[in-house]
């Protein structure tokens, strides 16, 4: 299969003339110079399918629902309540329904990567770690790419036991969760693989996170973990350990580019620093972190190290990958008070942003996608040049109307694997 769209995104602009040739093995063979001077997908502008490193389907059965705000304190404790309501309940045709519904919304939204950073192993009434195959099942009928990166999650908190909804988390020790692992990865069908997650520092002791690590080193795997969303999480885990959570997983992990933590919104800086430089990753998750009021991330010392930086849908309040990226942006502005925010050393926003959206998500998840260049997956969004909200744009300047002025009614089209679904 041969694709010419009007433009293509390589190495970070926009690009008339250029042909993609795909294998038969679902990834690019080639990309040169056009061969013919007609467009195969006219009007069109294409990009590397934009890569969601971070979303937790059945969240999805939230929007809305948790939007009302009956009590005087309302935050990220107060919502995480009605998550544990919402997931005691789950039985398999819910979480079947939620799942495959929040994957048909990413595609259109021109996600083809879906990291599913999965906890709710246990269902109503079925066998143990059915949800792991749910989910499994829901992604392979919608197309959409994933990793199901599979929690392990034995603690309510720091030396506290499982309870209520949280008992439909439980992996209980090492044994139970690479079994269970173990299963699910035979499960994977064509475009579904596996990664390793430790829930939090709360859910995992750090000992047994070591071991954890040193399976997922020897597999090579790529490991997430939720870390300081929130400032009581550090103040809980320098309670319960004397120190942060970032600070306990350099000291005990020796971490490097297979670890991603999601979030760092309230790491410290010395911590950050350290974190960046020895290659690990930080997934943003710029919509639900709005929602949760979670705070601002730091910016300058991450900007450093843009490459490490990938974005999340995470609760699926919302799904846009652009959006995301559209509020990362303004976001920051406002709370600095400057323009250009998320700025590469040529001034430009559209590199760095687009570049979390694509590569930064596949690398994060260990998959070759996120670029259009030989050896790559063939995954791939394209975005209609005739959209209203892209009319009077040059080709210059539109990775920066895409991002700030436009969404799902620019995209006409993802491509998983070779594979096209139309929006
Ligand atoms: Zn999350």
């Amino acid at each position: 299969m041969i694709i010419r769209a009007e433009l293509t995104w390589v190495d970070g602009a926009f690009r008339p003339g250029i042909e993609v040739e795909l294998g038969g093995d679902g990834r690019i063979l080639r990309v040169g110079p056009a061969s013919a001077p007609t467009p195969t997908h006219p009007g069109t502008a294409m990009l590397p399918g934009f890569v969601n490193a971070h979303s937790h389907a059945f969240q999805r059965g939230l929007r809305g629902r948790g939007e009302h705000f009956p009590s005087d304190v309302e935050n990220f404790w107060t919502w995480r309540e009605a998550m544990y309501g919402l997931v005691d309940g789950m039985t398999p045709d819910a979480l079947h329904a939620l799942s495959r519904d929040v994957f048909l919304e990413m595609r259109r939204a021109g996600i083809t990567t879906v990291g599913e950073f999965h906890y709710l192993h246990h269902l109503e009434g079925e066998p143990p770690f059915s949800g792991d195959h749910v989910v499994l099942e829901a992604a392979r009928e919608v197309g959409i790419r994933i990793v199901l990166l599979s929690a392990h999650y034995t603690h309510g908190g720091f030396g506290t036991n499982l309870s209520g909804g949280q008992r439909r988390f439980d992996t209980s020790d090492a044994e139970t969760y690479w079994d269970a692992f173990d299963r699910a990865a035979e499960a994977c069908g064509p475009n579904q693989s596996m990664g390793v997650v430790a829930h939090s520092l709360r859910a995992v002791p750090i000992d047994d996170l070591v071991v954890l690590h040193q399976e997922v080193l020897r597999r090579g795997l790529v490991l997430h973990i939720h870390v300081e969303e929130q400032r009581q999480e550090i103040e809980d885990c320098l309670r319960a350990t004397g120190r942060t959570p970032t600070g306990l997983l350099l000291e005990h992990l020796q971490p490097g580019p297979e670890c991603t933590s999601v979030h760092a919104t309230h790491t410290a800086s010395d911590d950050l620093e350290q974190w960046l430089d020895r290659g690990c990753g930080v997934c943003l998750c710029p919509l639900t972190e709005a929602n949760l009021g979670d705070g601002f991330p730091d910016r300058p010392r991450m900007l450093r190290h843009a490459a490490s930086l990938s974005i999340g849908s995470d609760s699926n309040s919302r799904v846009s990958m652009l959006e995301e990226l559209r509020m990362l942006e303004l976001a920051h502005r406002l709370h600095d008070g400057t323009r250009g925010a998320w700025r590469d050393a040529s001034g430009r926003i559209d590199r760095v942003l687009l570049d979390m959206a694509t590569s930064g998500g596949a690398r994060s998840l260990g998959i070759e996608a996120g670029r259009i260049a030989p050896g790559a997956l063939a995954d791939f969004v394209l975005v209609d040049l005739g959209a209203d909200t892209l009319s009077h744009v040059d080709h210059d300047n539109l990775g920066a109307a895409l991002v700030l002025g436009a969404d799902r009614e620019a995209i006409v089209g993802t491509c998983v694997g070779g594979s096209w679904s139309t929006a």
